[in-house]
């Protein structure tokens, strides 16, 4: 292989990989947890959501039910909140996320997921949801709201879409692709906006 060859070889490997790294990027600002779809003898749910069971999540003394997997053949989720508590007549769900460090999108959309799946399997629609944050276990209210769970639709359209095959939209951000050791070989990127005059 000439100099030429082993040049355009290298190009390649690069488109590759950024391709992988904004496939890998799409998919975690969704959810942290891996999505999938439930390929099980007698279930076919589509999308799942999982996560680790916590063992404190800063709510002693509040009641709560055990914790269990929610799964909905009618909306092809299902997911398993870290808890579910009652609190002013309703269920519930609550996150823990110890390692984050801000709030993230992804977090707020695992959230949504698993007020829907109460509100069809319990039959109550929670009004709200609990994050549990970083070591200092802060505790964020989430409101469930129709702009939210519109943005839910969205994604989930568009995670289904990918799922089904259709290219990933990436969605790269300009302070992000500042910094991104890629962003030279990169079609996606983004510039940020120059200054106006
Ligand atoms: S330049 Fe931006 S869009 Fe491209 S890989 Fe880096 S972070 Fe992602």
């Amino acid at each position: 292989m000439g100099l030429r060859g082993l040049i355009n070889s290298i190009a390649e490997l690069d488109h590759q990989v950024i391709l992988l790294v904004v496939m890998i990027i799409i998919a975690i600002i969704v959810i942290d947890a891996l999505l999938s779809r439930v390929e099980h003898s007698s279930l076919t749910t589509g999308l799942t959501i999982k996560s680790v069971d916590s063992p404190d999540l800063a709510l002693e003394g509040i009641p709560r039910l055990a914790i269990k997997d929610y799964i909905s053949e009618t909306q092809e989720l299902s997911g398993r909140p870290d808890a579910v508590i009652k609190e002013n007549g309703f269920l519930i769900p609550v996150e823990h996320k110890p390692l984050a460090k801000k709030m993230r999108d992804r977090y707020i959309a695992q959230l949504l997921i698993y007020m829907r799946l109460i509100e069809e399997l319990e039959g109550t629609r929670p009004p709200y949801g609990y994050l549990v944050l970083g070591k200092s276990a802060r505790r964020v209210k989430i409101s469930n709201t129709p702009e939210r769970q519109r943005w839910i639709d969205q994604v989930l359209t568009e995670m289904r879409a990918v799922l089904d095959g259709e290219a990933a939209k990436a969605t790269p951000h300009p302070a992000k692709c500042a910094g991104c050791q890629v962003a030279e070989f990169c079609e996606f990127k983004a510039e940020r906006p120059k200054p106006t005059t």
